[in-house]
């Protein structure tokens, strides 16, 4: 097929003209190669990649191991649709993620394409486990763009705007923050007050959390509050489901975030970093729960897809040889050194939130009032861009930078970005000063 000839600048206009304003895209560029944690415009202009496709490229773009399995996997089948007939990259998947996740216990799993599709499926599995309708999330919570997905992703702009009715019998609470003063017994009572106020935990199925919320900020819920939240909910016999899509595989410096409060969820949620960007996602959980759903019950065409699957396989590799975990708990403390280095210099920087590498800068107005500035969180993404960085928001105010680097930069990769947002904060805070 012959390279498209069009410049970046006509391909957005040509995007503007064919793709709905729905779907933004947050910087405008058009990329043209990938690879490791760099991306290529169409100019040639280099960019360090600190999005990675939004948590999608832990192994970097790319990566020789992955791109040789799915060569390997395309010769072989792409597809026959599991419900029809099994393939080998799928069952061994399932064998090593119930390991990683189960710890030796059974456990089962299903696949299936997007986040969205994943956080669906968990919520029919608790319900048909406990035969209970209620689904509990949290505010500030991101689980995907379905009509499910977006019922329980906890902010209103732009997700779930002139999108409703919503699906039934989903309950938000609040989700610590200490940084605003939530703190983890604020958010118990919160709960309780839901048990007491909304629906009853015996009505309860399952509460779907983030161990630290993605898009709704980089919030971490602390040590205490998981710990709790796991009592509660075996206390009630209410299914606990980690949402594991952004913090999944290594992002925060262990290959899961459930692990740093030391707790076993009943399921957890993967999608986005598990086949290094090949569309796979799936439910990992004990098998008693995974087995409720009667035969034909879960499912989908692509679900599990035999390319994504190697890819997956590829990517579990990469983590153990490359030493990925580690690697990402290393990077994490050079980022989170540097991003405090920087708060302390600008106080437009409310707080430094995250934990291993998956870190963000919030930006207030006024340190006092901790009024969100999203106004500023966008001109430091802008400018970065323009000096060869990219990074989006989060936040449901948008006054989040969040970084999401692949875990195999090197470390002058990350030293280059952090001169950059250095000199994109001072010089940008200059002008506002002007
Ligand atoms: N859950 C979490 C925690 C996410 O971060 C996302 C996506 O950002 C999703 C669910 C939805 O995933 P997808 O966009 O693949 O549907």
């Amino acid at each position: 097929m012959p390279v498209d000839q069009r410049t970046s600048e006509q391909l957005l206009a040509a995007r503007a003209d064919n793709i709905p304003r729905g779907i933004l895209t947050a910087h405008p560029i058009v990329i043209d190669r990938a690879e490791g944690g760099y991306l290529w415009d169409k100019a040639g202009r280099r960019y360090l990649d600190f999005v990675g496709g939004i948590g999608v490229i832990n192994v970097g773009h790319n990566h020789p191991r992955v791109v040789a399995a799915v060569q390997e996997q395309l010769k072989r089948v792409t597809h026959t649709a599991f419900q029809v007939a099994a393939y080998e990259p799928y069952i061994a998947l399932a064998e090593r993620l119930n390991k990683l996740v189960g710890k030796g216990a059974p456990y089962k799993s299903v696949f299936l394409t997007t986040g969205a599709e994943a956080v669906e499926n968990a919520v029919k599995i608790a319900r048909g486990y406990t035969n209970r309708p209620g689904i509990i999330s949290f505010r500030g919570g991101f689980h995907g763009r379905t009509l499910l997905g977006v019922t329980l992703t906890g902010f209103a702009q732009p997700y779930k705007q002139n999108f409703g009715p919503f699906a039934g019998e989903i309950y938000h609470t609040a989700y610590p923050d200490s940084y605003r003063g939530v703190s983890s017994q604020d958010a118990i009572a919160a709960l309780e007050e839901v048990f007491a106020t909304e629906i009853a935990p015996d009505r309860v199925a399952a509460i779907i959390i983030e161990p630290v919320q993605g898009d709704g900020g980089f919030l971490e819920a602390p040590v205490a509050f998981m710990k709790a939240l796991r009592e509660i909910t075996q206390r009630h016999g209410i299914v606990l489901i980690a949402d594991e899509i952004q913090t999944g595989f290594g992002r925060t410096g262990k290959l899961f975030g459930f692990e740093h409060s030391g707790i076993q969820p009943d399921l957890v949620t993967v999608a986005k970093s598990l086949a290094g960007g090949f569309p796979i996602s799936g439910v990992v959980g004990k098998a008693e729960i995974m087995d409720a759903p009667t035969p034909g019950g879960l499912g989908g065409t692509y679900g599990g897809n035999a390319v994504a699957c190697a890819a997956a396989l590829a990517v579990l590799d990469a983590f153990e040889q490359d030493g990925l975990v580690e690697r990402a708990g290393v990077l994490g403390g050079k980022l989170s050194a540097a991003l405090d280095a920087l708060k302390a210099k600008h106080p437009d920087i409310g707080v430094v939130r995250g934990l291993g590498f998956m870190r963000a800068l919030e930006f207030v107005t006024d340190a006092e009032t901790k009024a969100p500035d999203a106004d500023r969180a966008h001109q430091i993404m802008e400018r970065a861009r323009e000096r060869g960085l990219l990074v989006i928001k989060c936040g449901v105010h948008r006054n989040i930078v969040r970084f999401l680097a692949p875990i195999v930069i090197s470390d002058a990769d990350l030293d280059e970005a952090m001169h950059i947002l250095g000199e994109v904060l001072a010089g940008t805070e200059a002008a506002k000063a002007a």
